[in-house]
């Protein structure tokens, strides 16, 4: 298995750089980028940032959907996110469940619908349950949660029980050997039972991450349709991220979703779901015979940072608006000094307020985030 791991790896770091297409996508684009630095910040609310009414930013979008990841640590070791020696935050740096409560509560009082619990892997925090159960106290409308389902089978009812709308499953590979290769930890079969454990704890849709990386997993893309189609799982492509911990992310091992809609479309013709307002990630595509779903997650070759409605809360309670920016605007300190919900509110816009059109990774001064995927929360 650690072959496999290191051939995976090594494969991974040395991809031939190449320029991936940016072919045209439905979801207009109109906005430019900035690159990437952290705002200056001289205390005093911004002007013109509205202080009422929902968390909108400078270019009109209203932010709805809050990740929250309660842990940057994991039991697995995927080669496209982490090393193998990973050093996590102690545990008294992390919001406790009290503190992650009332930060949701605020945000839901602004306007936000939707929370997503990720990490680091959410379900090797103990008592995940009741956090659900606290959060969906609150009233939000949706809360979802992605995890690589190595524990999934045995909470996925009380999960279900305790208020959890959906979850995301990650799985790179349909073969044992390339899973293992891949993850470095944890098993397929584990994996495929804890889908069927979700479906039938009633967390549905079941969608299914997959990271495509080239050279290595890309060979799968139609095994990966069969698969959606077969058992009606939601398969999402997802293009790879300059968010590894290693550092190893280059052009060359990215697999344009354009590409994997050509792969799929001369097999099975596929067409757009209509979303009008779409404010999704994914591109969405159901087979024109009706039978399955996939979505295309293009962050790099086309990005969808004009509809962008999402802010992130990491595991040690700073606010980030943007996965692929260093700015943070700190809440943890905040929230331990026995401040005010107003001020908390004043945090979460301003974050808000300083977000930038749009991600720079294919600008020429871009630079990498200093933190990685699994300490900020995918
Ligand atoms: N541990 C959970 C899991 O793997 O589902 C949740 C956290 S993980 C960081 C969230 C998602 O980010 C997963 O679907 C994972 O595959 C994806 N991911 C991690 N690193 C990535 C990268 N460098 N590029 C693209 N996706 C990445
Ligand atoms: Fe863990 Fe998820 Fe990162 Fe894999 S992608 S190492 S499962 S946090």
């Amino acid at each position: 298995m650690s072959d496999h791991g290191a051939a995976a790896r090594s494969a991974l770091a040395h991809g031939a750089i190449g320029v991936a297409g940016s072919p045209a996508r439905s979801t207009p684009v109109a906005l430019s980028v900035k690159a990437h630095h952290a705002n200056a910040d001289d205390g005093r609310p911004p002007a013109h940032m509205p202080t009422t009414g929902a968390l909108v930013d400078q270019y009109g979008r209203v932010h709805s959907d809050l990740r929250i990841s309660i842990t940057d640590r994991c039991n697995l070791r995927c080669i496209y996110c982490m090393e193998e020696d990973m050093t996590f935050q102690p545990r008294e740096q992390l919001l406790s469940f009290e503190e992650l409560e009332r930060i949701a509560r605020i945000a839901h009082e602004l306007g936000v619908t939707a929370i997503r619990l990720t990490g680091g892997e959410p379900l090797v925090r103990r008592g995940v349950v009741d956090l659900i159960a606290r959060l969906s106290a609150i009233g939000f409308a949706d809360i979802a949660m992605t995890t690589n389902a190595t524990r999934l089978a045995p909470l996925a009812a009380p999960l279900k029980a305790a208020g959890l709308t959906r979850v995301n499953i990650s799985c790179d590979s349909l073969r044992a050997d390339r899973f293992a290769a891949i993850r470095r930890r944890g098993d397929l079969a584990t994996v495929l039972d804890a889908m069927e454990a979700a479906e039938a704890a009633g967390l549905a849709p079941l969608k299914v991450n997959v990271v495509l990386l080239r050279g290595i997993n890309d060979d799968e893309i139609l095994d990966f349709a069969r698969f959606a189609r077969a058992t009606g799982r939601i398969v999402r492509f997802i293009e790879f991220m300059p968010l590894d911990a290693p550092g190893e992310w280059n052009r060359g091992r990215i697999v344009p979703g354009r590409e994997v809609y050509d792969v799929l479309n001369a097999s099975w013709p596929l067409e757009a779901v209509d979303e009008p307002g779409r404010v999704a990630p994914a591109e969405r595509y159901r087979f024109a015979d009706g039978i399955g779903e996939i979505g295309l997650i293009s962050t790099v070759t086309e990005p969808f940072c004009g509809t962008c409605n999402r802010l992130r809360l990491t595991p040690d309670g700073s606010i980030r608006n943007c996965l692929f920016g260093d700015d943070e605007h700190a809440l943890r300190d905040l929230v331990r000094s026995g401040c005010d919900d107003t001020e908390v509110e004043l945090v979460l816009r301003r974050a808000v307020w300083a977000k930038y059109p749009g991600h720079a990774i294919n600008e020429p001064g871009f630079l990498r985030p200093h933190r990685s995927m699994s300490m900020i929360g995918g």
